[in-house]
């Protein structure tokens, strides 16, 4: 049963507006989201926001967004949230585990489901959104490069909205016919130009990059992310995700994406006709962009991004990747050519070697070899259907883990 504390009037209030949950509110996309439905209060209401264990910023996010539900994954984070709301007097239900997320991200009251968790973990509650009919706003790439036949299919079958929001995908999107819904294959397209900003590391020699550390990979020239993307950014990986992405989203094929290394981050990727066109979607590199597109779309809504200033932009380059200083893009493009689970594989590797690079328990360039490995060292399932996916998710990070483990002790043992 609900057991929602209901305030009679704010429910008065809110009737004609959109009730917005937001899946990971405590992270860098759930921050910009909160920022533009504050801007927009006459048309959002904020239902629900959930975290994984940040009891201080999920509690001032509930003094200052009201919400009626907060999330947290961590039980006994929530019981602590649960204390604090309470002695605090607000009107706001406590959940946690996978079951307060799937609450929020299907409850009747949320016309809109951002979806801003970070990696993998946002598979099952982005799901129970798009089975449930929602429009949902898709920053939370990895559970697309995981299963994104299933995301597609099961919107299809629900008549879920589903709205990209990584600046790439809401920029082809932007780009595409009017009317065209996402998963569906455009007419017309010749080509996609993926943009790349190149990361902090674009100009760096193979050497130097051996030893870059977990602070510099996080300095993005360009975005302000949470520390998981940053290090994709740096690494190219987060091109090699998006490109998988791309192909479902848009319905095409990897060869018919272009990545482009365009250090200004103004152009945030181009359609290509076939009768010569080329669409492009331009803006300040600033996420609330594409997070006001996608709640408020096919209108518009105030974002709070300040104008791009053409004159102040000098030039505008662009440049053809190094794959052979990035190898994750070409890991990630036998990834997709090799098809049923391998991009799931691919993703659980290298979420794992991600977080033992943060943990300062590999190197920078170490981050491609644990994915390389764990391709190598384990079946594609060809039919990456939800338990395949899910299974061969797990026995990915069994696999990289090991592997780092034993480079640890032989590191450990003298050995480099
Ligand atoms: P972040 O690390 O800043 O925030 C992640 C959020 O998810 C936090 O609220 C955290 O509490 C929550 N979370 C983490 N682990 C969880 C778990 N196991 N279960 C439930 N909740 C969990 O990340 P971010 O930079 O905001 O990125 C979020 C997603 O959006 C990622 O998939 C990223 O690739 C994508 N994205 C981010 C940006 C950006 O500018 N930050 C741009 C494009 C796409
Ligand atoms: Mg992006």
């Amino acid at each position: 049963m609900d057991s929602t504390i209901e305030n009679p009037s704010n429910e008065r209030a809110d009737r004609g507006l959109r009730g917005v949950t937001i899946l990971g509110s405590t992270g860098s996309i759930g921050l910009s989201a909160l920022d533009v439905l504050a801007r927009n209060p006459a048309r959002y209401r904020v239902l629900a926001l959930t975290a994984h264990t940040q009891v201080d910023r999920l509690f001032e996010q509930c003094r200052q967004y009201r919400p009626q539900k907060a999330v947290l994954l961590d039980a006994r984070a929530a019981a602590e949230l649960k204390d604090r709301v309470q002695r605090a007097g607000l009107p706001v239900e406590v959940l946690s585990g996978a079951e307060g997320l799937n609450t929020v991200a299907t409850h009747p009251r949320a016309h809109i489901v951002v979806a801003a968790i970070v990696g993998a973990a946002g598979l099952l509650p982005s799901l129970a959104a798009v089975r449930a009919g929602k429009r949902v706003l898709l920053a939370n790439k990895e559970p697309l490069v995981m299963s994104g036949k299933i995301f597609i299919d099961e919107a299809r079958a629900s008549g879920a909205e589903l709205l990209p929001v990584d600046s790439e995908h809401n920029a082809i999107f932007q780009c595409m016919p009017a009317g065209y819904r996402a998963g569906s294959a455009p007419t017309g397209v010749r080509r996609i130009y993926l943009t790349c900003s190149g990361g902090p590391f674009r100009t760096l020699s193979p050497e130097a990059l051996v030893s870059v550390t977990p602070e510099q990979a996080c300095a993005h020239p360009n975005w302000v992310m949470g520390r998981k993307i940053s290090v994709d950014s740096a690494t190219l990986m987060n091109k090699g995700l998006e490109m998988i992405e791309a192909c479902w989203l848009f319905g095409v094929m990897p060869d018919q994406i272009e990545i482009v290394i365009h250090p200004q981050s103004v152009i945030h990727s181009m359609v290509e006709y076939v009768d010569g066109s080329v669409l492009a979607q331009l803006g300040n590199p600033d996420m609330r962009t594409p997070i006001a597109h996608a709640l408020a779309w096919p209108e518009r809504i105030e974002s709070g991004v300040k104008s791009l200033d053409l004159f102040d932009l000098a030039r505008l380059d662009f440049e053809r990747p190094d794959a052979g200083r990035f190898p994750c893009l070409r890991l990630a493009q036998e990834a997709t050519r090799a098809g049923g689970t391998a991009p799931a594989i691919l993703n659980a590797a290298n979420e794992v070697a991600v977080q033992a690079f943060l943990e300062r328990r590999i190197g920078f360039t170490e981050i491609p070899r644990v994915i390389e490995h764990t391709l190598g060292g384990m079946p594609a399932n060809p039919d990456a259907e939800l338990g395949a996916v899910l299974g061969d998710d797990a026995r990915a990070r069994d696999v990289a883990n090991r592997f780092i483990a034993g480079r640890e002790s032989r590191v450990g043992m003298g050995a480099t």
